[in-house]
Order: structure tokens, then sequence, then C-alpha cells
């Protein structure tokens, strides 16, 4: 019994590849290679070695001690905040920009909704000089100005999806066409624990250098590899499933997964899959999503852009069927709540998202001994127009 993808990409009864014939070719190349690839030294050293010299890792695991006092129980925050470009994402495109250019690929395409994973696509195709092409929802590109311009900086070319609902959901079908019609030159770079299979597992496994960290950085302050929780807050999952994965396997380690209620779980405007969703199949892979009766995808909200997505990873559908997670939802009030407190407490303003998990220690009790690690998956700059917004600062 584990936790991991099986051979066949299945996390219990989620994962999969339910791709349409065209998208085959490019999908098993990538499957048939990536952990051939991965275990190349050569490929784990340039890994390694940017995530040092570039990225700046290890990431410290910091004891916040006004906040553990403030909730009477021990808690790290692993500062994912602190790599370069902001957030956890720039870990995964890193890894996969390697993963290209050992398949031979020398043009890039992602798929965006806020911006952050365009930004961190943008952001190593500028460092290996290779072409790389955004995709965009058109309503995203007039709400997203500053991470288009970060992108255009970067030599990025942004692309406006202009089918739909002109959003993510609209972005990632033209990133999709534009795999098929090149299926020989071009990485199609997923940002998150989603897609078709090997995507979640490839992600995760680049994420995973997050909990890989944390077991040695917990031996050295608490002489213990196992914490009692780790928490992370879940939009497609790709932070929580690299604070996760070394301890997926371990029952002593409680895992506690946060998802946005958005205004509420019942007032049609949230985010909480768990909660909200049914099984079905979303960009290619079997997994719980919000939908309508007929299943069609129901358009998500949250306050924080990176969790408003209508899905989760399929490692996470499992988590949750099988019980081996806690899952939590979090209002944007709360959360909102959260964010100042802990930039009040310990002088760290963190991402909206971020923010959600660290709003479950109001309601959620641990005991004093516990050691609770959160994920702390980026930093507040990007939401300082929210944060102004919401507060009146
Ligand atoms: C994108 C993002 C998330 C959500 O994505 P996951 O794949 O669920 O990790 C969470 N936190 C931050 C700071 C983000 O930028």
């Amino acid at each position: 019994m584990t936790y991991q993808v099986n051979e066949k990409g299945y996390y219990g009864d989620f994962g999969g590849a339910y791709i349409p014939e065209m998208l085959y070719p490019n999908v098993e190349e990538l499957r048939s290679k990536y952990l051939e690839v991965m275990r190349e030294e050569s490929f784990q050293r340039e890994f390694n070695d940017l995530l040092k010299e570039y990225v700046g890792r290890p990431t410290p695991l910091y004891f916040a001690e006004r906040f553990s006092k403030k909730y009477n129980t021990k808690v790290y925050l692993k500062r994912e905040d602190l790599c370069h470009t902001g957030a956890h994402k720039v870990n995964n495109t890193i890894g996969q920009i390697l993963m290209a250019k050992r398949l031979g690929k020398n043009r890039i395409i992602a798929e965006t909704g806020a911006g952050q994973h365009g930004v961190a696509t943008a952001t190593v195709c500028a460092l290996m000089g290779l072409e790389c092409i955004v995709y965009m929802g058109e309503v995203d590109i007039k709400r997203q100005a500053p991470n288009v311009a970060r992108m255009k900086m970067l030599g990025a070319k942004v692309v406006p999806a202009l089918s739909g609902s002109r959003t993510l959901k609209d972005a990632t079908n033209e990133a999709i066409r534009d795999w098929i019609n090149n299926p020989v030159n071009t990485h199609y770079i997923i940002g998150s624990v989603v897609g078709p299979h090997p995507y979640p597992d490839m992600v995760a496994r680049f994420q995973s250098v997050i909990s890989e960290e944390v077991r040695k950085q917990l031996m050295e302050k608490e002489h213990r590899e196992d914490p009692d929780y780790v928490v992370a807050c879940v939009g497609g999952g790709s932070n929580a499933a690299g604070i996760y994965y070394h301890y997926l396997d371990n029952p002593k380690v409680g895992i506690i997964a946060v998802e946005a209620a958005g205004k509420g779980i019942l007032t049609g405007e949230s985010a909480a899959t768990s909660a909200l969703g049914k099984e079905g199949i979303i960009h290619g892979s079997k997994t719980l999503l919000m939908q309508t009766e007929d299943g069609q995808i129901t358009e998500p909200y949250s306050i924080s852009a990176g969790l408003d997505y209508p899905g989760i990873g399929p490692m996470h559908a499992n988590l949750f069927k099988s019980g081996r997670a806690e899952f939590i939802s979090v209002t944007d009030d709360d959360a909102m709540k959260a964010g100042l407190a802990l930039a009040k407490l310990e002088g760290i303003i963190p991402a909206i998202e971020t923010s959600h998990a660290l709003a479950i220690f109001e309601d959620r009790k641990f005991r004093e001994q516990d050691v609770v690690v959160v994920n702390l998956s980026g930093r507040g700059d990007k939401d300082l127009s929210s944060y102004i917004e919401y507060f009146g600062l």
C-alpha cells in the first residue's frame, strides 16, 4: 500500500492519461523517458546546482516563535517564499526546462492564470536561452498586468486566449492545441501536479526537494526527521506534494491540506474541491473536480489567484478519498486575517495562497509538544494590492 504513483500513473483510483489521440506521441515520449532522465547523474548534478546557485536553496526551516506561542504548539515555516521569483513554482520549472533540453526541445509553451507559473517559466527560458510562449486568457491579461510585464521583460511571448470565459481553462486549451501542432521541438511545462501522467509524478518529484530538506533540517533542530504534521495550501497541489512527498507513506506524520473556501463552501463562490468536487476528468487526468450535473467544469472562486482552480491533482484526490490527509477549507476573510497576523507576529508577509494554510490554527488545535511544519509557499509582494484593498491600508 503506497500513496505514491503506481506504474500505470494512478494514485488509487485517480490519475492516468486521458488524452486525445493526437497528443499521445508527446505524452508518451515524456512518459517513457522522464524517470531515466531524472536518474542520470549529470541531470541530478545540474538540477541541484541550479537549485542552490540560482534558486537559493536550501530554503530555511524557520521556527516561528511568536506564532507558536500564540497557538501553543511548535510551528516551523518552510521558507519557499525566499526562492528566486518568490515561490516554490520555480523548483518545478527548473526541473522541466532541464528535462526539455535532455529531450532535445528548443521551444517551450505554458499556460498561466494569474501569471505566476508564466513568470516562473519565462524565467527559466531566459536562463537557458529558449523560446517561450505563454498562453493566458484575455481577461487574465488585463487583470494581471504586472506579471504580463514581467514575462515580456524576460523575453516571453504572451498570447491571449480569446475563446470561452477567456481565463485559465481557455489558455490551457490553446496550449494543448499548440503542442499537438508542434510535437517534435516543443515541451509543454505544466505548473502543478495536474495533467496527464507523467506530469503529476514528475512535478511532485521536482518539488520533493522541499520535504527532503525538511527531514535534514528537522534532524538538526529537533533531533528527529519526522514532524507530527505537515501543512500546505492546495491549488493544483504542487507545493503540498513537495512538502508531503517523503512523508506520504509514513503514518506517524499527519498530512493537512488546506483549500480555499472563497466566500464560503455553500455560497457558489468557492474553490474547495474536496468538499464540492466529484470524480471526473480534467486536463487529462481522472481526479476530483467541481462540475455541473452534466459534467461541465464549474468556474471556481477564491481571493487568491493560485487557489482559484476547479480541480486538485490526483495524488491529493487519493489522499482525500483514502482519508490519509485531513482536508480543511478556509474562507477569504480568514485567510486575509491570518496573512496580516503573520506579518505582525513574524515580520513575514505571505502570499494569500499561503495565508490559507496559516489560518487553520484558529480552529484546528494541536498539542503543545507537536511539531507542525507549514509550507510557506510564497511571499506576499504580488498580493500587496489585494491586502491594501481588503484592509484599507
Ligand atoms: C501557485 C501558488 C500556489 C498554488 O499552487 P500549488 O500547485 O497548489 O502549489 C500556492 N502558493 C503560491 C505562493 C503560489 O504561487
